[in-house]
């Protein structure tokens, strides 16, 4: 359903001066909600529409659209592409997307690496660059690590920062999204309330909008993945930590304060270790890198120790533990498998109670995980699910690679300023 009156609210992006002033989750709208909805359409529909056909996609008037598409070609959103013919009256011209048009960042900080990415407004990932994450407690030192990597990488890629519509940021939880505030995130020592969002924006001149991480893979799942809108699926993120994103047919699950996904204190093992929480065996001390490269060490897989307060020290311990695994050490290999298993037993906690019929793996440490959790999880989760007898509960990996948290924090920005909100549309009518 769509408001079929030619709104006039919104004003083309390039009016709209790029200055601090413009901060924090004010991202711009890329033209009022109408306008959103046809910029949407062209976008989806990959090699264009004429405006016949987005009569028939949107509902909208030959003259309403006949007033955005001029909007949208004046503010260069989208070229005439062509000419179709379909049966005898006049060829008609096709609209199609300009993807250099606009362009939007993603940043996912993790607290080994930070990925920064890229994207046109085709979602297409146009440069990408990875760094370490600094190991320092203070997060003003990180935090201008990230801004000279959004700048560099905006200079190699060509891209004038007056076409950046904003940056996502995908950190972990729990993260006070009113605020844009990073709580404490477990695994970056001594942050504590850190306003991330408005620091960053202070110091790039951009919009930012923060995102926890497993949301923003869930949100990059949703924008480039095989997906079909009527799917529920759970997005279970690989990473320093253990997410689990949630998604319906109508988009991410975020909860009432965007922390949806916080899955560490599922017990996955009843006689495990303890928990701070107070329980045995939770997912958040037995599947973690850290507990991994632990217990890989405990067998005698590693003849030192490893230094688990260090993110940097446990990701190379962990790549080490995955390769070992891979190489037909059967200890090694055992332990990969138990985490498998253990993780499947998570998902099913909520494919259970949300009757969810998919899960897709992801996250930084997918790759070297997923030949034994591709062999392991299907059959394990199959087991657990109480209706698989009316429908199977189907396993597959991201097709988005390690940077799938980067690339939804950038997805996230283009969610908020292009893909129509049902929330305007009941405000505006
Ligand atoms: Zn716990």
């Amino acid at each position: 359903m769509v408001i079929d009156t030619d709104l006039t609210g919104g004003r083309p992006l390039s009016a709209v001066p790029r200055t601090t002033a413009r901060r924090g989750t004010n991202l711009p709208r890329m033209g009022d909600f109408n306008q959103t909805v046809v910029l949407d359409a062209i976008r989806r529909s990959r090699s264009g529409l004429s405006r016949v056909e987005l009569a028939a996609a949107t509902g909208l008037s030959a003259q309403t659209l006949s007033n955005i598409a001029k909007r949208l070609l004046d503010q260069s959103l989208v070229v005439e592409s062509g000419k179709v013919q379909s049966g005898r009256g006049k060829p008609r011209t096709v609209l199609s997307l300009n993807p250099t048009a606009r362009y939007a960042v993603g940043v996912h900080l993790d607290p080994a690496v930070t990925t920064c990415v890229i994207l046109d407004l085709s979602g297409k990932v146009v440069a990408r660059s990875t760094v370490r994450t600094p190991t320092a407690t203070d997060p003003e030192v990180t935090i201008d690590v990230m801004v000279t990597a959004i700048t560099e990488l905006l200079d190699k890629a060509s891209v004038n920062q007056d076409r950046v519509i904003g940056v996502g940021v995908a950190s972990p939880g729990p993260i006070d999204s009113k605020r844009g505030i990073m709580v404490k995130p477990p695994n970056l020592h001594g942050w504590k309330d850190v306003p991330i969002r408005d620091a960053l924006s202070r110091k790039t001149g951009l919009p930012v909008v923060l995102e926890k991480d497993v949301a923003a893979a869930a949100v990059a799942e949703i924008w480039g993945g095989d997906w079909d809108s009527r799917e529920h699926f759970v997005f279970v993120y690989l990473g320093t930590g253990i997410g689990m994103g949630l998604v319906s047919g109508e988009g991410v699950i975020r909860g009432s304060s965007q922390n949806a996904g916080e899955v560490g204190h599922i017990v996955v093992d009843p006689d495990g270790p303890e928990c701070v929480c107070g329980l045995r065996g939770c997912l958040a001390v037995t599947c973690m890198p850290a507990n991994l490269v632990n217990e890989a060490h405990e067998l005698g897989v590693f003849p030192d120790p490893v230094d688990t307060s260090d993110p940097v020290s446990v990701e190379a311990a962990f790549i080490s533990l995955c390769k070992i695994a891979g190489s037909g050490d059967e200890q090694a290999r055992a332990i990969i498998e138990k985490s498998a298993r253990r993780v499947a037993k998570a998902a099913s906690v909520l494919t259970n109670a949300l009757d969810f019929d998919r899960v897709v793996f992801g996250g930084p440490y997918w790759p070297m995980l997923s030949e034994v959790y591709l062999d392991i999880v299907p059959e394990a989760l199959h087991a657990l699910t109480v209706e698989h007898s009316i429908h199977p509960v189907q396993v597959d990996g991201t097709v988005l690679g390690t940077d799938v948290g980067a690339v939804g924090a950038a997805c996230t920005v283009f969610n908020n300023a292009i893909s129509p909100q049902t929330k305007r549309l009941l405000l505006n009518s």
